[in-house]
C-alpha cells in the first residue's frame, strides 16, 4: 500500500535494521524500541491485522517469530520476552500494517505490559462463552 511505512520498508524505500527476510516475511529493529532488540515481524503482503493474514502466511509468520525470540534469546536477550501484537486502534495499533513485536524482557527493565484485572458479574462469564462459541 502506497502510503504504508511497513510496506515502504518491504520496498526498500526506507531504511531499516533488518535481522531476517525470506520471500514472505521481513523482521527488522523496531525504530523506538520497549526494550533494546525489539523487533517487529510481518507479512511483506500488506494486510491489516491478525484477521487479514492468510492461513499460510500465518503459519510461516509464527515459525519465524520462534527463530527470532530463539536468537534473541541467545544473543542479547535471557529467554524472557513478551510477544505482542496489536489490532486496531482501540488495542493500540498504530502501524496499519500487521505485525508481531518481539520484545526481550531483562530483570528490572520496568516495562509495564501486563494489564490490571477485571470481575466478570454473575453469570456473564458462562454468557460470553457462549456468545463466542456461537461465532466458531
Ligand atoms: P503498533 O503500535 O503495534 O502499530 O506498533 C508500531 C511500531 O512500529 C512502533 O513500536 C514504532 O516504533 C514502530 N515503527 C514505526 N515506524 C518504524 C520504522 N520506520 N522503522 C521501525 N519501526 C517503526
Ligand atoms: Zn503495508
Amino acid at each position: 500500500m502506497e502510503d504504508c511505512v511497513f510496506c515502504k520498508i518491504v520496498a526498500g524505500k526506507i531504511p531499516c535494521a533488518k535481522v531476517y527476510e525470506d520471500d514472505f516475511i521481513i523482521s527488522f529493529l523496531d525504530i523506538m524500541p520497549a526494550n533494546r532488540g525489539h523487533c517487529l515481524v510481518l507479512p511483506k503482503m500488506h494486510c491489516e491485522t491478525f484477521l487479514d493474514i492468510a492461513d499460510k502466511e500465518l503459519e510461516n509468520l509464527v515459525k519465524v517469530t520462534k527463530k527470532i525470540a530463539k536468537s534473541l534469546s541467545l544473543s542479547i536477550g535471557n529467554g524472557s520476552f513478551n510477544l505482542v501484537m496489536n489490532n486496531g486502534a482501540a488495542a493500540g495499533q498504530v502501524v496499519n500494517h500487521a505485525h508481531l513485536h518481539i520484545i526481550p524482557r531483562f530483570k528490572g527493565d520496568r516495562l509495564r505490559i501486563k494489564w490490571s484485572h477485571k470481575k466478570y458479574e454473575d453469570g456473564e462469564m458462562e454468557e460470553i462463552q457462549q456468545k463466542i462459541r456461537k461465532f466458531m
